[in-house]
C-alpha cells in the first residue's frame, strides 16, 4: 500500500531522510531497492506545479522551469551539467558529494537539489544503489514536456515569424515587395516577412509606396561609395516607416 502524501511527509524529517517505521508499497522501509518507490516518494515531497497561460517571447527550456523552483539556479546548474555528462547515454552517474566538489557547494546543496529534480521529473532514479552514487535517468525539456502538459509558458511569435499563418497578409506582402522593387529602379529586394512588417504598421500600402519614394530619393546618393548598403535598405526603411507611422 502507497501512503497517502500527508501521511509520508509528516513521517519524514524536515531534510527529507526517511525515518524508521515508514513502508513503501513493498512493505519495506523506503530503502526499498526498488527505484519506483524512491522516484514516487520524491515526487510526493514536492509542491505540484501550477499549470500556466503565462506567453513569452522565448521557447521554454528546462532553465525557465528550474531556476523559478531554485531561484539560486542550482538546480538548473545541476541538470545542465547532468545533460552534458549523460549527453547520447541520458544517463547521469553520480554522487552528491562528486557534484558538490566539482562546483565548490556543500554535499547538502547538491542532495536537496536531486531531490528537487527528480521530485519535479527532470531526473529519474533509474537504480538504487547502496552506495553514494545513483544512476539518474535525465529527461530533456521535449520529453519532460510531454509528461507534464501545461506547465510551459507559450512562445509568443514575433510579427516576422507569423507571416506564415497569414496567407492574406502575405499576399499583400509579395504584392507591396513588387511595387517597391519598382520603385526602387529594380535595386532593392524586400523579403516577404519586412514588407509583411510594413503591412503591419497599420499604413494603407499606397502610402508606404509614397514614403518609400521619398526616402529612397536621398539614398542612392547617399550611399554611392558604400558597398553593399542597399542589402541593409529594407531595414533601415522600415525603421523610417516606423518613425513616420508613429507620428502619423
Ligand atoms: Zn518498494
Ligand atoms: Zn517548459
Amino acid at each position: 500500500m502507497v501512503l497517502p502524501t500527508t501521511e509520508i511527509k509528516s513521517q519524514f524529517s524536515r531534510h527529507n531522510q526517511p525515518l524508521a517505521g515508514v513502508r513503501c508499497q513493498h512493505g519495506k522501509l523506503l530503502r526499498c531497492e526498488n527505484p519506483d518507490c524512491w522516484n514516487e516518494y520524491r515526487r510526493s515531497q514536492v509542491e505540484p506545479l501550477p499549470d500556466t497561460t503565462e506567453e513569452m517571447p522565448f521557447h521554454c527550456s528546462a532553465d525557465w522551469h528550474l531556476w523559478r523552483l531554485c531561484p539560486r539556479g542550482y538546480a538548473a546548474q545541476i541538470y545542465n551539467h547532468a545533460r552534458r555528462v549523460a549527453y547520447k547515454s541520458k544517463m547521469f552517474h553520480a554522487s552528491a558529494a562528486n557534484v558538490a566538489n566539482y562546483f565548490g557547494w556543500s554535499e547538502r546543496t547538491v542532495t536537496r537539489n536531486f531531490n528537487l529534480l527528480v521530485g519535479y521529473g527532470f531526473f529519474e532514479i533509474a537504480t538504487v544503489s547502496r552506495g553514494l552514487t545513483t544512476n539518474f535517468r535525465v529527461f530533456s525539456h521535449d520529453e519532460w514536456k510531454k509528461s507534464h502538459p501545461g506547465k510551459c509558458p507559450t512562445k509568443v511569435f514575433a510579427a516576422r515569424e507569423l507571416t506564415v499563418h497569414d496567407p492574406e497578409l502575405e499576399k499583400r506582402g509579395y504584392e507591396l515587395g513588387e511595387r517597391l522593387y519598382n520603385a526602387s529602379g529594380s535595386r532593392i529586394k524586400f523579403k516577404n516577412w519586412q514588407t509583411v512588417n510594413c503591412l503591419r504598421t497599420g499604413l494603407p500600402m499606397d502610402t508606404i509606396v509614397e514614403l518609400f519614394e521619398e526616402w529612397y530619393g536621398g539614398q542612392e546618393s547617399l550611399n554611392a561609395d558604400r558597398k553593399g548598403w542597399r542589402r541593409h535598405a529594407p531595414k533601415k526603411f522600415y525603421e523610417y516607416l516606423t518613425m513616420k507611422a508613429a507620428s502619423c
